[in-house]
């Protein structure tokens, strides 16, 4: 299995922490070369991602340091429970900035560098809120929707060029986005554990594991599909 992603030259956002910090590990330990990217945590550039010209700017700083680029997995992202009733705009419009412009944006920017490479690959990070939706999770769903909408788009774009655009859906993905949430409410946690049929909650390394292999050549045929990496909980939704 080591080495299948020698020749790579990825970016990874989000990696100061959780699902992205681990997505940078696995795709280095197959071989990849990886620039990572977050607003905090110990990373190759360090921005706040929603900035006009941060994405811009760190595709540059990557194809430079690694001498090119073909792969793009953007991590970053935020989450928190609003309920409708007393949710102000500019929280909405920040999840959606985070979760899904700088995606955009990202995506856009390294575009030119996937397609001269002829076997690009971008794997975004959805979620199961990608394809349900839950009470207090109105932006978050909102954005992880849209998210996976956008990779459909992207692969049908870009496909032509040999490009392949994937979305990695998590189920509830121990990290420190969720931690204060299951610390707080062990009933929470307890109720996710229980709806998996696997009967637990996903480690960052459960999602990057699938990333790598999206990431490889033995996924040259997936595109434009949203896969669930969550313990079964979708079969019983
Ligand atoms: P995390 O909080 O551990 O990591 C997210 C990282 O994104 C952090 O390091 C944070 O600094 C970075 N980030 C946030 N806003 C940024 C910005 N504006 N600019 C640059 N970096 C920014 O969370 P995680 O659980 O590892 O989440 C990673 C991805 O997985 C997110 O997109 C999240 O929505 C998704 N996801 C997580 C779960 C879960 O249960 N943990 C489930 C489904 C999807």
């Amino acid at each position: 299995m080591s080495g299948r992603l020698q020749g790579r030259r990825a970016i990874v956002t989000g990696a100061g922490s959780g699902i992205g910090a681990a997505v940078a590990e696995r795709l280095r330990k197959d071989g990849a070369q990886v620039f990572t990217a977050d607003v905090q945590g110990e990373v190759d550039f360090t921005a706040d991602l929603t900035g006009p010209d941060a994405n811009a700017d760190l595709v540059k700083a990557a194809a430079d340091a690694m001498g090119g680029l073909d792969t793009v997995v953007p991590c970053a992202g935020i989450s928190a429970f609003h309920p409708l009733e007393g949710h102000d705009d500019a929280y909405f419009l920040r999840v959606l900035e985070v979760n899904l412009v700088a995606v955009f944006r990202l995506v856009r920017e390294a575009t030119p560098h996937l397609k001269a490479h002829g076997a690009g690959r971008i794997v975004t990070i959805g979620s199961t809120t990608s394809t349900y939706g839950d009470e207090g999770l109105s932006a978050y769903s909102a954005s992880k929707h849209a998210v996976l909408g956008f990779t459909k788009s992207v692969a049908a774009e870009l496909g032509p060029f040999g490009v392949t655009a994937t979305c990695v859906q998590p189920g509830a993905i121990a990290t420190p986005m969720t931690a204060p949430a299951f610390e707080q409410m062990p009933e929470y946690k307890t109720f996710w554990e229980n709806k998996a049929p696997l009967r637990r909650l996903g480690t960052p390394e459960d999602i990057a594991d699938v990333v790598a292999f999206l990431c490889s050549e033995d996924a040259r045929f997936v595109s434009g599909h949203g896969l669930w990496v969550d313990g079964g909980v979708m079969a019983r939704h």
